[in-house]
């Protein structure tokens, strides 16, 4: 069955259910949201340079005109391609009759392999990086940079995963869970908190604020490395897994992009277009010339 002949039989069984699905993906968040945003304000890691409500206003806006943008692309084209999909038996997971629950948790697990992929190129390939350094471009990292990507990255990320639900044969069930699993994991690793002793038990599972601290570092070696976005397996396997004795020394975000101008709303949506798509680290992308102390804010450790 083709995905159009599912969608005319199909489409009027979703409407049911779509909007309970829907209502769960934007509640989460904004409830993390809250907590994490309370947390920092009680126990802050970092004490934060900039205006924090504008700095949230900024990334927050930007989250939104993505998930309005987003939700029109993609929604209705994951839910029927999943469904289709499944009902059809297409895809890895469909090879075998095997446990049910196994099935579950392996889509889930491979959808997290292919985040963990998804992420490194984004670091190696140059097109991408334009997309993707929007995120890294924060020079302050809090819960609301969870939430910091740039459209260009989300319509590639979300083009790629409509072809990868047939090639697992993921159910949309999966697919939220996954989603949930996302949310709740990322807007943790990027609130500006410790959890102190923890985080070393913790990052044996999942990726913690210690781990990603490091990943938002200006210094490159940190920045290529913590990739995985739920699980932390993934680096150690790829060997990308890194640690910083002392996250304190961190300084995020980029030295070509040091400029407060590349902070606005409107300098963040530029950002894929300044400049080379290649890292230009103690480089600067904008036209006119800088003072040096703010292209070199951050000096390189050995
Ligand atoms: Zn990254
Ligand atoms: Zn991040």
């Amino acid at each position: 069955m083709t995905i159009a002949a599912f969608a005319t039989e199909h489409f009027a069984n979703h409407t049911d259910w779509l909007p309970r699905v829907v209502g769960l993906r934007l509640t989460l968040p904004l409830v993390l949201l809250v907590t994490f945003w309370i947390w920092e304000t009680l126990r802050p890691f970092f004490q934060l340079q900039r205006n924090r409500h504008r700095h949230a206003v900024r990334n927050l806006t930007v989250a939104l005109m993505n998930a309005a943008v987003i939700g029109l692309l993609f929604g209705t084209a994951t839910v029927l391609t999943s469904h289709w999909a499944v009902e059809s038996r297409i895809g890895l997971l469909h090879l075998t009759d095997g446990f049910a629950v196994g099935r579950f948790a392996a889509g889930l697990i491979l959808l997290d392999a292919w985040m963990f992929v998804w992420h490194w190129l984004n670091h190696r390939v140059p097109l991408l990086w334009r997309f993707h350094r929007m995120h890294h471009s924060d020079p302050d990292m809090d819960v609301t940079t969870a939430t910091r990507f740039h459209l260009g990255e989300h319509v590639i990320s979300a083009s790629l995963r409509l072809m990868l639900i047939p090639v697992i044969g993921l159910s949309v069930w999966q697919i939220v869970v996954y989603e949930m699993a996302v949310i709740a994991t990322t807007h943790f690793h990027h609130a500006n908190i410790s959890v102190g002793r923890a985080d070393r038990w913790l990052r044996c599972l999942v990726v913690t604020p210690d781990m990603h601290k490091v990943h938002h570092s200006r210094w490159q070696p940190e920045t290529d490395s913590n990739f995985a976005v739920v699980l932390s397996i993934w680096d150690r396997l790829a060997q990308t897994f890194r640690l910083n004795s002392d996250p304190h020394s961190i300084a995020f975000g980029l030295d070509e992009f040091a400029n407060e101008r590349w902070q606005s709303i409107g300098g963040m949506l530029r950002t894929p277009f300044a400049g080379k798509g290649s890292r230009q680290r103690f480089g600067n992308v904008d036209d006119e010339p800088q003072s040096q102390s703010e292209v070199s804010e951050v000096t390189p450790r050995p």
